[in-house]
């Protein structure tokens, strides 16, 4: 497969702190990779400099060979769902979502079918014109979803997008998001702490720990074979 994302000898600090330690990761065209690793491990890090809020402090990342660590978040084509990323709560679904589409200043019409088939495809149609206080926390993390899906990005990030979630939703959205990824051909970059999720959603896992990455491989490796005694310790941990 060719590498889609490449990620050459990145290091990251923030002052003193070492982040990311010379990193070398490659990310495929379509796949859905998970970063899972412990609190403070630097997954949120790794995304920050995809999506072009924070710059490595060294080394090279490139989309489809051409380098992007040092392009604005808006020229990246990358959508962003993080959990913390909240809806206008001002706005309409629909509003909502026509948000990224009116800062590209497509004409109006062209907003209107994009958003309206956006939202028919992750079945929000009917509720366009309620305001996200009127949604259940699934509903809005799938307008969150769909706001990020709707300019056609080229990878999607996601960072512990469905952390807020109770049990059952968690689960149901796990499927979802899966569904949408098949079904759209997406690239996903995934970052989570939660073992099961990251087993059971992803076609490959990177683990982390400290800045570094200790495995990436099929969950299926992951689980039957750990590389290191972290790996070992950290997947048997799921509860
Ligand atoms: P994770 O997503 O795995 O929990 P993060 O990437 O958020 O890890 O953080 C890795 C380390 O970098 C943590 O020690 C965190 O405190 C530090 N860090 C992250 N962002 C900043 C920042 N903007 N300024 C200073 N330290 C930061």
């Amino acid at each position: 497969m060719q590498p889609f994302i490449q990620f050459e000898s990145v290091s990251k600090s923030f002052g003193s702190l070492a982040v990311i330690d010379s990193l070398d990761l490659t990310i495929h065209k379509g796949e859905f990779l998970s970063l899972l690793g412990p609190s403070g491990s630097g997954k949120t890090t790794i995304l920050m400099m995809l999506a072009g809020f924070e710059r490595p402090t060294r080394g090279t990342i490139t989309l489809d060979g051409m380098r992007i660590d040092q392009l604005p978040p808006h020229r990246r084509e990358m959508g962003v769902v993080f959990q913390n990323y909240a809806l206008f709560p001002h706005m309409t679904v629909a509003e909502n979502v026509a948000f990224p589409l009116e800062m590209k200043r497509l004409p109006r019409h062209e907003i209107a079918r994009k958003v309206e088939r956006a939202l028919d495809m992750v079945r929000l149609g009917h509720l366009k014109n309620r305001r996200p206080s009127q949604l259940s926390g699934g509903q809005q993390q799938r307008v969150a979803l769909t706001r990020a899906l709707v300019f056609e990005p080229r990878v999607i990030l996601m960072d512990e997008p469905l952390g807020a979630l109770d049990k059952q939703l968690r689960e149901h959205m796990q499927l979802e998001i899966r569904e949408l990824h098949k079904r759209l051909g997406l690239t996903i970059v995934f970052v989570t702490h939660d073992q099961s999720e990251a087993l059971t959603m992803s076609d490959r896992i990177a683990v982390f720990n400290a800045g570094k990455v200790e495995q990436i491989d099929s969950p299926h490796a992951i689980y039957d074979t750990p590389r290191t005694r972290f790996v070992a310790q950290f997947i048997g941990e799921t509860n």
